[in-house]
Parts: structure tokens; C-alpha cells; sequence
């Protein structure tokens, strides 16, 4: 994988981050932005626990942010308070439920596990720290690595060709720098 650029390192972490979350979650009968919007309204000062903010932070439209403020209301993990001076602000507050959710989705994080793979570890650059802290991840929850095939232990050079052990069949140059779901990394061996 050592081909990967930071930008697709960040989004491979992510992806692998809202994977994890996606399957938390839907046990829990909640969907990932649910728990953004309360992560959101537990970081932000008064000014910005409104739906108006929320629509601006997360880009959404007003539609989609009201769903999914009124499933957070019905779970009751959000109250609604009236401004104390201005009638015509509502705040969102977190209720008890909502801060204890947090607390358990966020027991075993997904980025606590990435930060602390690379912890104390030196890195010549932020890539070969992305792609530790990917590599690590990968292996914390089984998932497959989709690397390509300079990596792979199935990678063989017969007569000057390249050649796939899996397959047993002829590599192209184009191809062996593609992501692959058979890829197994070397180092794993
Ligand atoms: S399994 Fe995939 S990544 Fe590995 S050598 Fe074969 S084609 Fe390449």
C-alpha cells in the first residue's frame, strides 16, 4: 500500500472509521450522523446548538437535520430549551441519555485506536504514519487490507512477467498498482 497518497491514506482511515461506526450503530437503531449532531452539540458553545447551525456546520439541508433532530428528541438524547432573551431561538441540549450514548460509542473510538497505533513511534513522513495507523485498524477489526500487489504475498515474478498465485494468471503492469480485495500484506505472513 505503500503507493497511497495522504489524501487516500485520510480517506481510507475514514472509511474503515464509518464502517466501524455504521455497525455500532445500527444496534443501537441509530445512523453515523445522529451521533455526529450530538458530538457536535457536545463540543459547541450556546451561540451554536441550534438546527440553523447544525445545518451550517454539516452542510445538510434543513430537511435532514430536522429528521434527525426529532429521532434524537423521540430517543430523548436532546431536549429543546427556549432562549432566556430571545423567544425565537431554541437551543439543543444534551439530556442525560444523550451524554451517556456518547460516552458509550465513544469507549472503544476508532480514531483512539489510529492515534494510539502510532503513538510514540517515529515516522519519516505523515504518510508512513497514515498507513501504520491504516494498517493497525485493519487488523483491530479483521478488516480486509485492499492493498495492491507490490505488497501482496500473492505477487510473483515468473520469466520476467508478473503473476498472481491466486489466479495463477498474468499480471499487467496498469493493473498491479490497483487496490485489490484478494491482497494479502506480505508483512502478514
Ligand atoms: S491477490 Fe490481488 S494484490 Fe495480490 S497479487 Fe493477486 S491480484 Fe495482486
Amino acid at each position: 500500500m505503500k503507493n497511497l497518497n495522504t489524501f487516500k491514506l485520510i480517506e481510507r482511515i475514514s472509511t474503515l472509521v464509518r464502517a466501524e461506526e455504521r455497525k455500532k450503530l445500527a444496534a443501537l437503531g441509530l445512523q453515523p450522523i445522529h451521533i455526529q449532531v450530538l458530538d457536535y452539540l457536545n463540543s459547541c458553545n450556546s451561540y451554536s446548538n441550534t438546527a440553523a447551525a447544525i445545518t451550517e456546520y454539516f452542510g445538510l439541508t434543513k430537511g435532514t437535520v430536522s429528521q434527525s433532530l426529532l429521532v434524537l428528541e423521540r430517543r430523548e438524547l436532546l431536549e429543546k430549551v427556549q432562549d432566556s432573551e430571545d423567544a425565537r431561538i431554541i437551543h439543543l441540549n444534551l439530556t442525560a441519555k444523550g451524554y451517556e450514548l456518547l460516552a458509550l460509542v465513544h469507549a472503544d473510538d476508532v480514531f483512539a485506536q489510529a492515534e494510539q497505533a502510532v503513538k510514540n513511534q517515529q515516522f519519516n513522513s505523515i504518510d508512513n504514519a497514515l498507513l501504520a495507523a491504516l494498517e493497525a485498524l485493519q487488523k483491530t477489526h479483521n478488516a480486509p487490507s485492499f492493498g495492491s500487489c507490490a505488497t501482496c504475498i500473492n505477487f510473483d515474478v515468473e520469466d520476467n512477467h508478473y503473476l498472481c498465485s491466486v489466479t495463477r494468471l498474468p499480471l499487467f503492469q496498469a493493473e498491479t498498482d490497483k487496490i485489490c480485495r484478494e491482497h494479502i500484506p506480505a508483512h502478514a505472513a
